[in-house]
């Protein structure tokens, strides 16, 4: 899979998300120097693709598609508004369709992006659904199924953005899925960080086929997504994940190429309603499709430093 070779290694496994199982996954880790120079990255990223794209206009070549997930985990009361904003961005630059995207059926040079909302906290149904149902969007929802309905205990730093209310409800969400608003898929049993190095093979067999078989058994619809906690995962995990009978595994990074579905493993861009309107609008523009070659560069480079101290990985 490509993208286990992207992201920094710890005890073999991979981590992505901010903070790894020590935080909460979604809480924004970029500084403001950060986050400027991703935008500069990104818009540089942009112009360069743009006239790419234009070249092969030019020479009659056939311009690929694009393929990103966008990665919510939370609608906070007062951003109901700026998410709406952004989902009217979105419709204005992309095709906005479900996270079960297999590209079959997709355009030459159109962008495609999916909704996803890690964790399935009860703000979803406050102020997330009435803007997809009014826009007509589809959005897909991992829960964590230990913790349906209850406080998010997994987080420890009762200090972060996501600690307090709760997640949503089995009415709930059985609600959202009569209606058609919302899918859903699994984010494991209990938020645990899914590695090899950290848990034994039966007990990340059971996060993943225990959720799988709790919400099917709940909501009385197979379930073929799961999203990773924390991002965190290995060869292992993804083929225990593949034998659960998952269809798609969402990382908590973007995946490198154009059309980047990678067959059952999909990677994913962090967004959140306090994106500024310029990020988020190059964000659907797919101009964050830089960051999996500054990942490839960086995991090179720390292999190339390793190499010259001799230091052992
Ligand atoms: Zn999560």
């Amino acid at each position: 899979m490509s993208g286990d070779r992207r992201g920094r290694k710890k005890n073999g496994a991979t981590f992505h998300t901010a903070g790894g199982p020590g935080a909460a996954a979604g809480q924004a880790a970029d500084s403001v120097l950060v986050a400027c120079i991703k935008t500069v990255l990104a818009t540089l990223f942009f112009g360069l693709r743009t006239a790419y794209f234009a070249f092969l206009r030019l020479s009659g070549r056939e311009v690929p598609w694009t393929f990103v997930p966008f990665m919510y985990h939370s609608v906070k009361a007062g951003e109901t508004g700026m998410f709406s904003r952004q989902m009217d961005l979105l419709k204005r630059y992309a095709a906005v369709v479900g996270a079960e995207f297999s590209g079959i059926e997709a355009l030459p040079a159109r962008h495609y992006v999916a909704l996803t909302f890690d964790d399935g906290f009860e703000d979803f149904e406050h102020n997330v659904v009435p803007v997809l149902r009014e826009k007509r969007l589809p959005a897909t929802v991992f829960v964590v199924t230990r913790h349906i309905g209850r406080s998010p205990e997994w987080i420890a730093d009762h200090g972060q953005r996501l600690a307090h209310g709760r997640t949503l409800n089995a009415e709930e969400l059985g609600a959202m899925l009569a209606e058609g608003i919302a899918n859903i898929g699994s984010h494991s049993v209990s938020h645990a960080a899914l590695s090899s190095s950290l848990l034994n093979a039966d007990e990340i067999r059971a996060e993943l086929e225990d959720s799988k078989r709790h919400l099917e058994e709940a909501f009385g619809q197979p379930i073929r997504m799961f999203a990773l906690p924390y991002g965190v995962y290995d060869e292992q995990v993804l083929l225990c994940a593949q034998e659960a009978g998952y269809d798609r595994v969402f990382l908590s990074i973007p995946l490198g190429s154009f059309s980047n579905i990678d067959g059952h493993v999909a990677g994913r861009l962090e967004v959140s309603p306090t994106d500024s309107p310029y990020s988020y609008w190059l964000k659907a523009q797919g101009a964050y499709q830089f960051l999996p070659l500054t990942i490839a560069a960086k995991a090179r480079w720390l292999r190339w430093v390793r190499r010259i101290l001799g230091i052992r990985a």
